[in-house]
């Protein structure tokens, strides 16, 4: 990798978590002494969904970028080529630092299509337990609104939605067959 491009992931990284540190201030009534572990629902805070795909896309050159929000709302975020996906392939019970359970993972797909790809929905399989919803950023979120949504309750679905608009839903039938794929 170039040095370029290092400072690039470097630069992506730190767009993100600056992003977050400025919803966490903004969403928070209280904070005392900068503990953000009590705030609720930033998550799904536009600014933070735009900053991701900001820095996928315009930061770095249609690179995949996930974020994953822990239960301290701590941020946690990696780039990568499409397909990429970092902290999660690992065993929940192997990670050290983040505090489980996982409120939520966000990554993009920067060429423009929100779906669960199968490695997608491996790492669903594998932190669906421990996970409480999940984007994929197909589009700005301000502008394009073009994502998918899951959310623990309902984990074989994917609602998909265009211009902010539900357009479909992407169903997992047997979590086995998704498993048995390779990409
Ligand atoms: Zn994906």
């Amino acid at each position: 990798m170039t040095d370029e491009m290092i400072n690039k992931r470097f630069e992506a990284c730190r767009h993100v978590e600056d992003v977050w540190t400025q919803c966490l201030l903004n969403s928070a009534n209280i904070v005392k002494n900068r503990d953000f572990s009590h705030v609720e629902d930033s998550e799904h805070m536009v600014p933070l969904h735009d900053a991701i795909w900001y820095a996928s896309t315009e930061i770095l050159p249609n690179l995949e970028v996930q974020a994953i929000i822990d239960a301290k709302n701590d941020i946690y975020v990696s780039t990568g080529t499409a397909g990429y996906v970092d902290y999660l392939t690992i065993d929940p019970n192997l990670l050290t630092g983040m505090k489980l359970p996982i409120k939520c993972w966000i990554h993009t797909h920067p060429f423009g299509a929100a779906y669960f790809s199968a490695t997608d929905w491996r790492t669903i399989k594998i932190w669906k337990d421990n996970l409480g919803c999940a984007y994929v950023l197909g589009g700005k979120m301000s502008t394009d609104a073009h994502y998918g949504f899951w959310k623990h309750n309902r984990p074989n679905e994917l609602e998909i939605y265009v211009d902010g608009e539900h357009a479909r839903t992407q169903n997992v039938h047997s979590w086995e067959s998704i498993l048995g794929e390779e990409e």
